[in-house]
C-alpha cells in the first residue's frame, strides 16, 4: 500500500453506486492487499445546502440515492456513514478517531463551492499527512494542457473496461448516522410534488425503458415538452449523483446496438450517443473553466446586461407569472416535475435573457435550483450559450409565442400548466392578449404579458449586435432571431409576423 498503513475513507459525493466506481474498486483493492478497514462516508455540508443553486428537490433526491447506496455497501460489509458538517472538520475527526490515514474518492468537477472545499481538504491532508487520491469517473480529463485531442482520450476512457464491484469490504463498527430529511434546518420549502424518483433501482429502470421501448421516437420527439418527458431517457438526475455511471449507460446503448434494432432506433441510439459525450464536453468546459458560473466567457459581455436587473420580471419568470403562456407553463411543469426537456430549457433561458433583460447570473440559480439533475458543467455552459455571453456561439432569440404552436400544437400542455386560460381559443393560446375577448381573462385570472415579445426581441438582438460589432474578426449576427412561419401557426399574431 505505497507505504500508508491504516485505514481508508472512501468519500461519496456525485458517485452515489458501487457498481462501476473506479473509486471504490480501488480503495477494495488496497484494503485487500493491507487487510485496511474501509469506512465508506457522505458528508451532508450544510454550507452547500444554503448555496443559491442548491435545493430541497435535489436534497431529496440525493437522500433517496443515500437510502439505496447505504444498503448496497451494507451487502458488501461496510454500509454507508452520514456525517453532517463542515467537509474538513468531519473528515479531521474520522481520521483521528478511526486511523484513517487514506482518503479516495471521484474527481469531482463542480462549482466554485465545491472547488474551494476539495482545496481545503488538500491543504488539509497534506498538513495532517493523509494521502488523498482523486479518481476520475467520466469522460473529463484534469489538467488538460490542450483541448485538441480530448475526444480521443474521452472515448478511450468510456471504452475502457468497467470498473469491477468488490466482492466484500471489511467495515468498521461505528456509528452509521442518519440521512436526514432536510440538510439544513432553515433549508426553503419547494414542492415538487412530480420530482423523479432517486436511486440506482429507479435509474436501471429508465434505462431499461427507454432502450427497449421508449427510446425509439427520441429524435423527433425531444424537441416537444408533450412528446419529450416520455421518449427522453430522463437519466440526468442519475448521471448526476452518479446512481448510474455514464460508461455503464455507454455500454447499455452498444448491448442495444449488436442486437440490430430496425426502424428509428439506430438514429435514436446515435443521438443518445452524442448527447453523453456533449455531457463530457461540458463538464470539460468547466473543469477549464471553474470560473464560468461567476464570469462571462466573453468578458466584453460583461456589462451587457445590469447585474441587478428588473425584480419584478425576474419574480414573474421564476413563478411561471409572465403572461407569456408557453413561457409560463414550461416554468410551472418545471417547478412541479424538477425536469424540463432541452429546447424548452434553452427557451426559458433565452427569454429571461434577451426578452426580460436579465443577467444570467441572476437566472441561473432559479433553474438549477429548480432541476433535480443540476449538473454545474452543462448549466454554466448552456445558461451562458442561451444569453449570448459566451463569444463563440451564434445567440438565439426564442420566440416564445412561435415555440408555443411548434411544440405544443395542440394545446394540451400549455392549458395542463396554464389552466387561467381555459376559456381562450386554441387559435389565441399562445397570445391571449389578442384575443377580443382578453379582458375577460387578462389581469382578472392571468397576467398581461409583462414584455411585448417582438420588441423586446429586436432590442435585445440590437444590444448583442452592437456589442459584437464593436469587435474585429469577430461574426457580427445574431443568426438565429426566430421568425415564425406563418404556415406552422393556428393564427399568426400580426404582431409577430410584422416585426419578427
Ligand atoms: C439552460 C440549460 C440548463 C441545463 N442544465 C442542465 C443541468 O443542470 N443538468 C443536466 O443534466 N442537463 C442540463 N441541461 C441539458 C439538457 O437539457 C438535459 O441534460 C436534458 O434535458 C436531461 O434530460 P434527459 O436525461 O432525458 O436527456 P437525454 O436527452 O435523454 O440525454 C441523455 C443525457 O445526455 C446529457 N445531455 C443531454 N442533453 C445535453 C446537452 N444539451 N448538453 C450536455 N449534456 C446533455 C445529459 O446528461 C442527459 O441526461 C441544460 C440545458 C439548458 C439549455
Amino acid at each position: 500500500m505505497s507505504g500508508v498503513a491504516g485505514n481508508i475513507v472512501i468519500w461519496f459525493k456525485r458517485d452515489l453506486r458501487i457498481e462501476d466506481h473506479p473509486a471504490l474498486a480501488h480503495a477494495a483493492d488496497l484494503a485487500a492487499e493491507t487487510g485496511a478497514q474501509v469506512l465508506p462516508l457522505y458528508i451532508v455540508e450544510p454550507d452547500y445546502w444554503r448555496e443559491p443553486d442548491t435545493s430541497l428537490r435535489q436534497w431529496a433526491f440525493t437522500a433517496e440515492c443515500l437510502v439505496g447506496l447505504r444498503e448496497a455497501l451494507g451487502r458488501l460489509g461496510a454500509p454507508l456513514i452520514v456525517r453532517t458538517g463542515e467537509a474538513v472538520r468531519t473528515l479531521a475527526a474520522l481520521c483521528r478517531d478511526h486511523d484513517v490515514r487514506r482518503i479516495i474518492s471521484h474527481e469531482e468537477t463542480g462549482t466554485l463551492w465545491t472547488y474551494a472545499r476539495d482545496r481545503r481538504v488538500a491543504a488539509f491532508c497534506r498538513e495532517a499527512g493523509i494521502v488523498w487520491e482523486e479518481v476520475p469517473q467520466t469522460g473529463v480529463i484534469r489538467r488538460l494542457r490542450r483541448r485538441g485531442g480530448w475526444a480521443a482520450m474521452r472515448n478511450a476512457a468510456m471504452a475502457g473496461p468497467l470498473a469491477p464491484t468488490p466482492l466484500a469490504l471489511q467495515g468498521r463498527a461505528i456509528d452509521l448516522g442518519l440521512i436526514p430529511e432536510k440538510p439544513v434546518p432553515d433549508v426553503s420549502a419547494d414542492p415538487c410534488p412530480r420530482r423523479q424518483e432517486g436511486g440506482r433501482r429507479a435509474g436501471l429502470a429508465l434505462l431499461g425503458s427507454f432502450l427497449t421501448s421508449r427510446g425509439e421516437n427520441y429524435r423527433k420527439a425531444m424537441s416537444s415538452p408533450v412528446t419529450g418527458a416520455a421518449a427522453c431517457s430522463r437519466l440526468s438526475p442519475h448521471l448526476a449523483l452518479g446512481t448510474l455511471s455514464s460508461r455503464e449507460i455507454a455500454r447499455a446503448v452498444a448491448g442495444r446496438r449488436l442486437e440490430r434494432p430496425m426502424g428509428r432506433w439506430p438514429g435514436a441510439l446515435s443521438s443518445f450517443e452524442s448527447r453523453l459525450a456533449w455531457r463530457d464536453h461540458f463538464m470539460q468546459r468547466l473543469e477549464d473553466h471553474p470560473a464560468l458560473e461567476r464570469d462571462c466567457l466573453d468578458r466584453a459581455a460583461e456589462h451587457l446586461r445590469p447585474r441587478m436587473g428588473d425584480a419584478a420580471r425576474l419574480a414573474a419568470w421564476s413563478q411561471g407569472q409572465t403572461g407569456l403562456p408557453f413561457v409560463d407553463a414550461c416554468m410551472r411543469s418545471l417547478r412541479a416535475t424538477g425536469w424540463l426537456n432541452y429546447r424548452m430549457r434553452s427557451m426559458l433561458m433565452a427569454v429571461a435573457s434577451y426578452h426580460l433583460w436579465l443577467d444570467w447570473r441572476q437566472t441561473g440559480p432559479v433553474l438549477a435550483r429548480a432541476f433535480t439533475d443540476y449538473e454545474p458543467g452543462i448549466h454554466w455552459s448552456q445558461v451562458q450559450m442561451q444569453s449570448g455571453t459566451t463569444g463563440f456561439n451564434v445567440p438565439r432569440i426564442y420566440n416564445p409565442v412561435k415555440q408555443g404552436f411548434d411544440q405544443d400544437p395542440t394545446g394540451e400542455f400549455t392549458r395542463f400548466w396554464c389552466p387561467e386560460l381555459a376559456a381562450v381559443p386554441d387559435a389565441y393560446l399562445q397570445t391571449p392578449w389578442e384575443w377580443p375577448e382578453a379582458s375577460s381573462v387578462l389581469e382578472r385570472h392571468y397576467p398581461a404579458p409583462i414584455v411585448d415579445v417582438a420588441a423586446s426581441a429586436r432590442a435585445a438582438r440590437d444590444a448583442i449586435f452592437g456589442l459584437r460589432q464593436g469587435r474585429s474578426g469577430e461574426i457580427a449576427t445574431v443568426r438565429r432571431f426566430e421568425k415564425p412561419k406563418k404556415a406552422a401557426q393556428p393564427k399568426p399574431s400580426s404582431q409577430l409576423s410584422l416585426d419578427l
